[in-house]
């Protein structure tokens, strides 16, 4: 997909830009905004793997932008775009998103500059377990200090290399799963991982519309039912965000742009249908029952309710902001929206759920992933057959009533059912990801409606996120 960038600054300048936008207004001790904005340290190493008889090199980053908590907490990406000033950008995030949701880390991230699709299983093993290694053994990726997790081109196979590296090289560790978040459930994993960041978009947007002033806002009403979306990058994130939003809030998903080209159809697209056309046909091109645009770029100006960017960073910038017809953007990519951008659509009127909020899903879940790491047992093992056991009296009471009463009233089943069945791992992630989405956005919802000078939920974001930062450091004596 081709985007016309013109003369912008690079994503790290941008994070920074966006900052310095926030911290205007606040009124922090001299000094302490420098140090929340500069990253701590950035790593780079280059290692060379044994691959079809000679040595190839590799080059990878991981980067900690602040300490104020620890561990730190980021993502690792394989791409082969990954540079310095991306990972710096995203480690800055991280720490502004961690500080948001109250998980008690600090920011970092990693990246690795390969194609992933360019190598075999086998070999993509033998490159992360190096990139592991070199990491591991500077504890950048350590059970208390430092701990990666899924990001572009990384899942739960990756971790799951990792954290074995982890623990070959730490045999003595007790903790030594919680190195890594975002691995399989057989390998210490969490129930809910994987569809979490998707999960939190439609989380944000159900909390975002809850508010009739918010909806209001973005010149929308009613609930999310019917609300045309378009979606840019059917990964992981993409792909569960409209799914869930079309299957659970009847939304209909009227776009969806892909790397080569995008689908359109005003009627709605069947989200599952694309996805598995995408995974046979490697691609979007060819999907029946839509119109297919090879110039996918060109779908992110069309007409529609609800614009998500959740691919790559940069993808709204000065070249198309203008022509961006969404009245509401929510970011669930890493900086999808420039600086340059930002303010024209926000003087245009569009309203932006912020990426550090929006796609906070995935580090929610892996918070509580790390959790029952260092805990050693899987949410709800206790309380769940004594919660099933309690309900139980109440049902017999119910059903006493119910025998007394005859004719007059009884129990719908389904009520029964659904009351006796205690709560799963998967539905405690999930409650516990929506009572943090909800909370977070409310933090930011009362900035934006309270404070004249604050017109934006982007830096709403950034006033509640440095202000918790700002708060560990004076703890810290700094
Ligand atoms: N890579 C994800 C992000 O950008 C998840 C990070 C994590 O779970 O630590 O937020």
């Amino acid at each position: 997909m081709s985007m016309t960038r013109t003369n912008e600054p690079s994503f790290r300048e941008s994070v920074d830009l966006m900052f310095n936008r926030a911290v205007a207004l606040m009124d922090l001790p001299p000094g302490l905004e420098e140090k929340i904005r500069v990253c701590n340290a950035t790593y780079t190493v280059r290692f060379g793997v044994r691959l079809r008889g000679q040595i190839q090199t590799f080059v990878g980053y991981r980067s900690v932008h602040s300490e104020h908590m620890e561990p730190v907490k980021g993502g690792i990406r394989f791409a082969p775009s990954v540079n310095q000033d991306e990972v710096e950008a995203l480690a800055a995030l991280m720490t502004y998103k961690c500080a948001l949701v109250e998980a008690p880390f600090g920011g970092s991230k990693g990246g690795l500059c390969i194609d992933p699709r360019q190598y075999d299983e086998h070999e993509l093993e033998q490159i992360t377990r190096r990139f592991a290694y070199e990491l591991a053994k500077r504890d950048l990726i350590h059970p208390s200090q430092n701990v990666p997790a899924p990001d572009m081109g990384t899942g739960e196979r990756e971790m799951a290399w990792i954290a074995d590296q982890y623990a070959r090289m730490n045999t003595t560790d007790i903790n030594a799963r919680a190195c890594v978040t975002g691995k399989p459930l057989n390998a210490g994993g969490i129930s809910g991982r994987v569809e979490a960041t998707g999960r939190g978009v439609q989380y944000a947007l159900r909390e975002f519309f809850r508010d009739p002033r918010d909806v209001a806002k973005a010149g929308l009403s009613g609930s999310l039912d019917g609300k045309r979306v378009i979606v840019q990058g059917l990964g992981n994130v993409g792909y569960h965000a409209a799914k869930f939003l079309q299957e659970e809030d009847g939304s209909k998903i009227v776009g969806i742009i892909e790397r080569d080209g995008a689908l359109y159809n005003p009627d709605g697209l069947d989200v599952e249908g694309v996805r598995n056309w995408i995974v046979k046909h490697g691609g979007v091109t060819g999907y029946p029952d839509a119109t297919h645009t090879a110039e996918g770029g060109a779908v992110l100006e069309e007409d529609c309710d609800i614009l998500i960017p959740a691919a790559l960073e940069g993808v709204i910038n000065l070249g198309n902001a203008a022509n961006i017809k969404a009245p509401l953007i929510i970011e669930a990519a890493n900086g999808p929206v420039t600086a340059g951008a930002d303010e024209i659509l926000r003087k245009k009127g569009t309203v932006i759920i912020p990426d550090m909020y929006a796609n906070a899903g995935g580090v929610t879940v892996s918070y509580f992933e790390w959790v029952k790491n260092l805990s050693h047992i899987r949410f709800g093992r206790m309380q769940r057959r004594q919660e099933e056991a309690r309900h139980q009296l109440v049902i017999d009471e119910l059903e006493r009533l119910d025998r007394y009463l005859g004719d007059a009233w009884s129990m719908t089943p389904e009520f029964k059912q659904k009351y006796l069945r205690g709560a799963d791992e998967l539905e405690l992630v999930r409650s516990g990801l929506d009572d943090t989405m909800r909370i977070a956005y409310q933090s930011m919802r009362e900035i934006w409606h309270d404070r004249v000078d604050v017109e934006d939920l982007r830096t709403a974001a950034y006033l509640v996120s440095i202000n918790k930062v700002a708060a560990s450091y004076r703890a810290k004596g700094l």
